[in-house]
């Protein structure tokens, strides 16, 4: 996720003090606070009836301090096989979902809850026997005939039909989930929680899965997905209709699914091994279109500092219609036609390290979501360096100038719900800290072994911290507290 012209804005309120854009989030203040947030629990329950932690308003939710009433920690879901059928122009959407999941419960497990907003389940089974649904608040509860054991494999369909719901993006007002571009087709920008408007899901960051994405549109209109187009081309379907199937068999966050229907050109190339698909709006001009060009060298780049490209997809999607920000959707970063400035992209950088650090190395709770920001903002600043301009250490030196998590600490809720600079910046900074501590040989030992070890999982700060202290020989639990937990930050040492 970044905000619309981001690299421009920052650059320029680095040079203005006082400056602030129009969410208010970037800039820097004179306040002074100090505050500790306490450690998060970030582990799931095993047995799924520990308490929640307060602020969670359904006892089946998945704890998470920042935000709470998402997911359920006592399923994992492995594998989604979604059927939906878009028509652009029309509000009303229905599919089908097929759910692979088994129960991380010690107990039978007697119901489950995925979350849902707008569309109403018609009909529920698991392994082939009706089932009972009930929505309430955002989420469906579904009551299997029989319990199904801990030890099982199940298998859950779902219908559903209706008009998705969507949310407000927290902290910066763009609406989240399925919603309208300007040339009358659909298409999803879905963090935190904005793939719920359109399917059935589990939608927390701790519970990653593979999808299948099938996508049911009229003859003529381009149906886009995360991953890779089976087969190469829509199969017809009944009612005139055709069929997109997007496989992405890397796990992902919910929150990384992409859907998008419209007028589009796919441009599909092959890079060393990796699928490049960039998704242009027919009417985006040539000029318009090689803002893009740069994603392999990018790419290439990334993989030569923080491990291979960890996916066998790559590109990008523009959406004809301003969005105000980026979005690192996996395989194929979102961004709206705000989003190209004269000959670039400027987030694209950004939406490209994200492939690293939030999608193939998730967060196992909103509260980390530095994990995704600040590592993402630190690479943005190396593409920086790398490209001639100014130095990591330069730009970190200016950063810290502006204190960029003065008012709240880096994983504290009010900066991770509010996605402010604490956690891009002041999540930057923390590493650019770490490296001045450990040295750059250990640093990037510490960030390759990071993105190889929990590729495919959702990780959590204290995975971090416990990784960095083992590859450096130190205990670094201190250091991060003052980095992560307390604001403002330390001085960089020297
Ligand atoms: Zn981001």
């Amino acid at each position: 996720m970044r905000r619309r012209l981001a690299a421009a804005v920052v650059v320029s309120c680095l040079a203005v003090a006082s400056c602030s854009t129009s969410g208010g989030s970037t800039g820097s203040s004179s306040k002074r606070t100090t505050t500790t947030v306490e450690r998060e629990q970030t582990t799931t329950s095993a047995d799924g009836d520990a308490p929640s932690p307060a602020g969670d308003p359904l006892p089946g939710d998945v704890p998470d301090r920042t935000f709470p009433g998402l997911g359920d920690p006592r399923i994992d879901v492995t594998h989604y096989g979604v059927t939906l059928r878009a028509t652009p122009g029309d509000d009303e959407i229905s599919g089908s979902v097929e759910l692979d999941l088994r129960p991380r419960t010690k107990e039978p497990l007697t119901s489950f809850t995925l979350d849902l907003r707008g569309p109403k389940v018609t009909m529920a089974g698991v392994d082939g026997v009706r089932a009972k649904a009930t929505t309430s608040n955002g989420q469906v509860t579904i009551t299997p005939s029989s319990p199904i054991e801990p030890s099982a494999h199940a298998v859950v369909t779902l219908q559903y039909e209706g008009v998705p719901d969507q949310s407000e993006f927290p902290g910066w007002g763009m609406p989240v989930g399925w919603q309208s571009d300007d040339e009358g087709g659909w298409f999803t920008m879905s963090e935190p929680d904005g793939t719920a408007t359109w399917v059935p899901v589990n939608d927390h960051p701790s519970d990653k899965a593979s999808w299948t994405i099938r996508i049911q549109v009229p003859k003529g209109v381009t149906a886009i997905a995360n991953g890779r187009l089976k087969g190469g081309a829509p199969k017809p379907v009944e009612d005139g209709r055709e069929q997109w199937t997007w496989v992405e068999e890397e796990p992902m966050a919910s929150y990384l699914v992409l859907v998008a229907i419209g007028d589009y050109d796919l441009v599909t190339s092959e890079h060393g091994g990796i699928e490049v698909v960039r998704a242009f709006p027919t009417s985006l001009d040539e000029e318009d279109r090689a803002a893009f060009d740069p994603i392999e060298e990018i790419v290439d780049f990334f993989s030569s500092q923080f491990g291979a490209y960890p996916n066998d997809d790559a590109g990008a999607i523009v959406v004809p219609t301003g969005l105000g920000l980026a979005l690192e959707s996996q395989t194929r970063p979102l961004f709206g036609t705000d989003g190209i400035a004269g000959d670039s992209a400027p987030a694209l950088p950004h939406e490209l390290a994200h492939q690293w650090f939030g999608d193939a190395v998730s967060p196992a709770s909103w509260t980390d979501v530095w994990l995704n920001e600040g590592f993402a903002t630190y690479a943005d600043w190396m593409w920086d360096e790398h490209q001639g301009g100014r130095t990591v250490d330069e730009q970190a030196v200016r950063t810290a100038g502006l204190g960029p998590a003065d008012d709240a600490a880096v994983r504290s809720t009010e900066s991770a719900g509010t996605f402010s600079t604490s956690v891009y910046e002041g999540g930057a900074l923390a590493l650019q800290a770490l490296r001045r501590t450990v040295g750059d040989e250990v640093f990037f030992r510490i960030i390759r072994r990071w993105v190889a070890e929990r590729d495919g999982t959702s990780a959590t700060t204290a995975d971090f911290v416990a990784l960095a202290s083992d590859e450096s020989g130190r205990d670094l639990s201190g250091f991060f507290t003052e980095w992560l937990e307390q604001s403002p930050q330390p001085a960089l040492p020297g």
